[in-house]
């Protein structure tokens, strides 16, 4: 580290940190404030606005409209508990007023936490131009280490009229809402838009290239979520190549390769993943190997091919959710200003949860996974039953968990739920997996009635584990 009479080198007008973040998002922001705790002197830059996309265009916004698809349907299920619920409607301009004014308290939150930690906060975009030298705006700024945490921006497809349609960025700056809604994508972002809008009102199709959505998933999942989300309304076109988007009188249509055309639609969604934003960092000026398609390899340690410049994030491809982006910098952090030298982020056993209607939580290994690694030392718990919430329910909505067990310990190295509550169950459930948890340790645990979760603890008769979607659709 550098004293602080080194601090501002005039020779070169470059100003030097300990550590210097690009990228105010989840993973830049944690990196700093935990490096900061430290006692690190710690500079961030941010392009646009503070928190990135989960506080902007991610996480934040999307929960907030996903608990309005909640609402909607905890609405329609209100009669089946005796209530005669009025005439009601839904006002999109309401909810998103107050979505944006939410996030907006969440930057000031954001930027005021780093000001307490005494981070430097550079407005601007950064790009290299030297090995560790970085341009802000013609300010340049060096640092013993330096993050890069900048995250992606959503890809759009290379055809005709593309540009009619919209991103996940361009959802949250709807001023309407759109009555019929197309949605290009099959994964996480697809499935959760389409479940909120056709939830609120909206006449929701959705487009997937093969049959099945959310590939990596478990199939149990896949399919109750495809079979739950038809039951809401939510029209699917599968096996489906866009050849073009055209403008007509009465709306936007979607053309196949097989000619065959849809819509008419007054919004075109398109959710085919994310690109990183590694482009415009000119990272030519250091040695930092950059994969084809944008994305930083890294070791397990962050540590990218230059040492003293670290990646974080979505950035290196693989893991895109807040809460690992944050894990890994606080825990680089760690290692490299909190004297913890083993401290890193393993990326194994990492929950997540797609906030569908109904929500699914899962970690760990999906039964087919679990057989390609352990073959027939793989085994099988699963149950499915209606939550007794719809017992009394117009809407019926069934849960389904599995637990993947291995060898004869049947050590749990799957958790996976759909269901209402499945969201907020997993979290417990995550911990025991990452501890080594057995089907004993589960069944020693004593339930908690009456819950969804109970049937967690209670299942009783394994089945070996199949190794593709078809066997056990079969
Ligand atoms: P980002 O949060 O993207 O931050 C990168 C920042 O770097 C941005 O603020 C950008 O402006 C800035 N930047 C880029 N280039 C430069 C530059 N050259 N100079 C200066 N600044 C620069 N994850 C979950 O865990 N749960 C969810 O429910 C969830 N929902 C999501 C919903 C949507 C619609 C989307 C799009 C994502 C969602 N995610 C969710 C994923 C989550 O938002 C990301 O994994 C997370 O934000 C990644 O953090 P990051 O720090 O790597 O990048
Ligand atoms: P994903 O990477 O999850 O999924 C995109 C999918 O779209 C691909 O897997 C592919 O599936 C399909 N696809 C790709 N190209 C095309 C195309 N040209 N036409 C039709 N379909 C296509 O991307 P998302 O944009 O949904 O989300 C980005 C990341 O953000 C996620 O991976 C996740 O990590 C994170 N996120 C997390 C959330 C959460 O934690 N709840 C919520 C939202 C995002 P196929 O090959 O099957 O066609």
């Amino acid at each position: 580290m550098l004293g602080r009479d080194q601090f501002f080198d005039t020779n070169f007008m470059t100003e030097h940190f300990d550590l210097l973040c690009i990228g105010g998002g989840s993973g830049g922001v944690a990196t700093a404030n935990r490096a900061a705790s430290h006692g690190a002197r710690v500079c961030l830059v941010e392009a646009g606005r503070m928190g990135g996309t989960c506080v902007n265009v991610g996480c934040v916004p999307k929960k907030i409209m996903w608990t309005a698809g909640q609402i909607a349907h905890g609405l329609e299920d209100a009669a089946g508990y005796g209530f005669s619920v009025p005439e009601h409607s839904f006002d999109w301009h309401t909810i998103r007023s107050a979505r944006d004014d939410y996030v907006r308290k969440l930057n000031g939150a954001y930027e005021r936490y780093l000001g307490t930690n005494k981070v430097e906060i550079v407005r601007g975009h950064a790009k290299f131009v030297g090995r560790k030298i970085v341009d802000v705006g013609g300010r340049r700024i060096s640092a013993d280490h330096i993050v890069i945490a900048v995250g992606g921006h959503p890809a759009r497809p290379n055809l005709p009229g593309a540009e009619l349609g919209i991103t996940s960025d361009g959802f949250f700056e709807l001023e309407s809402q759109p009555r019929r809604m197309a949605i290009v994508g099959a994964g996480y972002i697809a499935v959760e838009v389409a479940g909120l809008m056709q939830a609120l009102g909206t006449r929701v199709t959705h487009f997937l290239r093969r049959d099945h959505f959310l590939h990596d998933f478990d199939t149990m999942l896949r399919d109750q979520l495809m079979a739950h989300m038809q039951a809401d309304g939510v029209s699917f076109v599968t096996r489906f190549s866009i050849a073009r988007v055209d403008q007509e009188k009465d709306g936007m249509y979607l053309t196949g390769y097989d000619d065959a055309s849809h819509g008419p639609f007054d919004c075109v969604l398109w959710a085919i993943g994310r690109a990183p934003n590694t482009g415009s960092l000119e990272l030519e000026a250091t040695d930092v190997t950059v994969h084809r398609d944008g994305t930083i390899p890294v070791d397990a340690f962050q540590q990218t091919s230059v040492p003293g410049i670290y990646a974080v994030g979505d950035i290196i491809g693989h893991h895109e959710l807040t809460p690992v982006a944050i894990a890994a910098g606080r825990r680089l952090a760690d290692r490299i200003f909190g004297g913890q030298a083993d401290r890193r982020l393993v990326y194994e056993n990492v929950p997540t949860v797609v906030f569908s209607h109904p929500p699914i939580g899962t970690v760990g290994l999906s039964e087919e996974a679990a057989f390609a690694r352990h073959g027939e030392e793989a085994k099988v718990y699963e149950t499915g039953f209606t939550p007794m919430y719809h017992a009394f329910t117009k809407r019926q909505v069934r849960m389904s968990m599995k637990l993947v067990v291995v060898g004869a310990q049947e050590k749990v190295v799957g958790c996976h739920a759909i269901g209402p509550g499945s969201d907020e169950m997993l979290q417990g459930f995550a911990v025991a997996v990452k501890m080594g948890a057995t089907k004993q340790d589960f069944d020693d645990t004593v339930a908690i009635h009456p819950t969804a979760a109970e049937e967690m603890v209670t299942m009783k008769t394994a089945r070996p584990a199949r190794a593709t979607p078809e066997e056990n659709r079969s």
